[in-house]
C-alpha cells in the first residue's frame, strides 16, 4: 500500500532546513503539503479588539505562502491551500487520502497547541498519528543543557550556560526527490479581502520587504556576502532609518521563511571565509535573545500573556482611550514617539530602539495597560512573534526577565542620542521638517514668535503633548542616572 503523509505547514514556510518536510519525504511514498488559512487567525485580539492581522502582516503572509507554493512547484509538486480550521481541513485530507501520519512543526504557545490537540484528537479516531518536529529556535529544545524548569530567569545566566558549547545542529538538507500526491485540488490562495483584512494605502517605505523563502535567502546573501553589512552590525544596530542598519531577519523568521540555523551557519561560513569580529558575534547573540524568549514561553506558558506577566506583579494602569489613540496614531506630541509609531503603522516595522522607547513610554509615562501596547504590536508588526513580543513587553513593563528594578527609558535623551539631528523625526513627522535640531525633539518649547517664523502652530499643525509635560520633564531629569 502507498504510504501517504501530510505535511502541515504552519510557521515554517520554507523547504530549506525543514526537518518536518524532510522526514515526511523520507518516511512516506507520497506527501501532501498543506497550508490552512485558519479563520481564527484573522479575528480580533483578546482585550483590545485590534485585528489580529493587519495589512502589512497579511500581505507578507500571502507572499510567503505564494513563494512556498513556487518552491514546492520546483520540487515537482504543489502546495494544497485551504481556508478553514486545520482540525477540519487537515483531518478531511487525511481521511480522504488514507494518510498514515501528519507531520508538523511543534508550536509553543497555547492557541497553537490547542489547535494541535483538536487535530490530534480527530486524527486518533481514524488511527492517523501526528509527528512533531522542533524547528523554531537556534538551539534545539532537546539540546538545552538543563531541563526547562531550570531555565534561568535572567538572560545572561542562560547565555553563560549555553554559549561555551553552543549546541547548534547542522541544517537539514532540502529534499531533491519528492513524490507528491497528484490528483488533488490545490485550492486558491485567498485575497486579503477574503481574509477580512482592511486594505490601506501606504505612502512611505511600504513594501520594502517581500515575504517568502526566496526573499529571505536573498536578504541573507545581501546582508552578509554582497555588502558585508554584518561586519558593522554592532555599531549600526541602534540606528533608525533605512533598511540596512539591522538585518531585518525577524520578518522572515516570524513566518519560518528562514530558520535561525540557516542564519547561524551562514554567519559561521562568513567568519571562516571573510571576517570574524564583535559584530558577527553580536548577531548570534541577538538570536540567542530570540531563543531565550521562546524557552521562557515554554517555561511560563500563558503567564507571559497575562496582565501580571511572568512575575505575577500587579501594575497600576488606567484606561484612557484618548491617550491610547494618540500613541497608536503618532499624535502624542512627543516627536520621537510619534515618528516610531507612524513608521509602524505605515510599514509594519519598527527598530528595536524604537520599540523599547514607545513601549516604555506607553507603560511608564502614559501609565496605560501594557497589554494594549502588546496587542497593538501583535496587530501591526510583520515580524510579530508571540514569544518575542510578549517577552519583550513583559521585560519593558518590569514584569518579566529584567534583572534591573524599574528600568525606565528617558525618551528625550534617547531621542537626542539616537536621532541627534532629527532626521528620523523629520522623515516620519514631516510637519516638523523645518524645525532646527535644537527644537526638533521638543517642539512644545517654541514660543509664539518662533512658531510664526517656522510657519507651524503647535496644538494645530502638530499636537501639544497629550499629558503634563512639566511633571514628565522633571521625571526625565531625575531618571537621567538610571536610564539606558
Ligand atoms: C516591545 C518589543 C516588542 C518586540 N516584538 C517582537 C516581535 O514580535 N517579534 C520579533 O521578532 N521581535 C520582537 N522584538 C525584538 C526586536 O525588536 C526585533 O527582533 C528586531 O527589532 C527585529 O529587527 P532585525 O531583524 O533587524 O533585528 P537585528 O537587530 O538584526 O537582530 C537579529 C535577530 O535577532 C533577534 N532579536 C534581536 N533583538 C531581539 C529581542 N529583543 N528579542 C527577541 N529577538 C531579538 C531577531 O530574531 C532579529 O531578527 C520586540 C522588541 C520590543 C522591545
Amino acid at each position: 500500500m502507498t504510504k501517504i503523509a501530510i505535511v502541515w505547514f504552519r510557521n515554517d514556510l520554507r523547504v530549506r532546513d525543514n526537518e518536518t518536510l524532510l522526514t515526511a519525504v523520507k518516511e512516506a511514498d507520497q506527501i501532501i503539503p498543506v497550508y490552512c488559512f485558519d479563520p481564527r487567525h484573522f479575528t480580533k485580539t483578546e482585550n483590545y479588539n485590534f485585528p489580529k492581522v493587519g495589512f502589512n502582516k497579511g500581505s507578507f503572509l500571502l507572499q510567503s505562502v505564494i513563494d512556498l507554493r513556487f518552491k514546492l512547484n520546483e520540487l515537482g509538486g504543489n502546495l494544497v491551500v485551504r481556508y478553514g480550521k486545520p482540525e477540519d481541513k487537515v483531518f478531511e485530507l487525511a481521511q480522504k487520502f488514507n494518510a498514515t501520519a501528519v507531520y508538523c512543526q511543534e508550536e509553543i504557545c497555547s492557541e497553537e497547541i490547542k489547535v494541535e490537540q483538536l487535530l490530534e484528537d480527530r486524527l486518533n479516531t481514524i488511527n492517523v498519528s501526528i509527528e512533531y518536529f522542533w524547528g523554531k529556535t537556534l538551539i534545539n529544545y532537546d539540546d538545552l543543557p538543563f531541563s526547562i524548569s531550570n531555565l534561568p530567569d535572567i538572560f545572561t545566566k542562560f547565555r553563560n550556560l549555553v554559549e561555551p558549547n553552543l549546541p547548534i545542529r547542522d541544517e537539514c538538507h532540502t529534499p531533491d526527490v519528492v513524490n507528491f500526491v497528484q490528483d488533488i485540488e490545490p485550492g486558491d490562495i485567498p485575497s486579503l479581502e477574503k481574509l477580512g483584512i482592511e486594505l490601506h494605502k501606504t505612502e512611505k517605505n511600504a513594501s520594502l520587504y517581500k515575504g517568502g523563502e526566496t526573499a529571505a535567502l536573498l536578504r541573507l546573501k545581501y546582508y552578509l556576502w554582497e555588502t558585508g553589512l554584518i561586519e558593522n552590525y554592532k555599531e549600526t544596530r541602534n540606528e533608525l532609518l533605512g533598511k540596512d542598519y539591522s538585518s531585518k531577519f525577524s520578518l522572515w523568521l516570524a513566518f519560518g521563511c528562514i530558520s535561525p540555523r540557516t542564519i547561524f551557519w551562514e554567519i559561521f561560513q562568513y567568519e571562516k571565509e571573510r571576517k570574524k569580529n564583535e559584530s558577527t558575534y553580536w548577531l548570534i547573540f541577538e538570536l540567542l535573545w530570540r531563543d531565550y524568549f521562546n524557552f521562557i514561553a515554554v517555561k511560563y506558558e500563558d503567564l507571559l500573556f497575562k496582565s501580571g506577566g511572568i512575575k505575577k506583579v500587579r501594575l497600576e494602569s488606567k484606561h484612557n482611550a484618548n491617550k491610547l489613540n494618540a500613541w497608536i496614531n503618532g499624535q502624542t506630541g512627543i516627536p520621537f514617539i510619534d515618528a516610531n509609531m507612524r513608521e509602524l503603522k505605515q510599514t509594519g516595522f519598527m527598530s528595536n530602539r524604537g520599540r523599547q522607547n514607545v513601549a516604555s513610554f506607553l507603560v511608564k509615562d502614559l501609565k496605560l495597560d501594557w497589554l494594549a501596547g502588546a496587542e497593538y504590536f501583535e496587530s501591526m508588526l510583520i515580524d510579530y512573534d508571540p514569544c518575542s513580543n510578549y517577552g519583550n513587553w513583559n521585560y519593558i513593563a518590569g514584569i518579566g526577565n529584567d534583572p534591573r528594578e524599574n528600568r525606565y527609558f528617558n525618551v528625550l535623551s534617547q531621542a537626542n542620542s539616537y536621532d541627534q539631528y532629527g532626521d528620523y523625526v523629520r522623515f516620519w513627522v514631516p510637519e516638523l521638517s523645518e524645525l532646527p535640531s535644537t527644537r526638533i525633539h521638543e517642539p512644545y518649547l517654541l514660543n509664539k514668535a518662533e512658531q510664526a517664523f517656522l510657519k507651524i502652530e503647535i496644538g494645530k499643525d502638530y499636537p501639544s503633548p497629550c499629558f503634563n509635560i512639566f511633571t514628565w520633564k522633571a521625571k526625565q531629569k531625575k531618571s537621567d542616572k538610571i536610564s539606558l
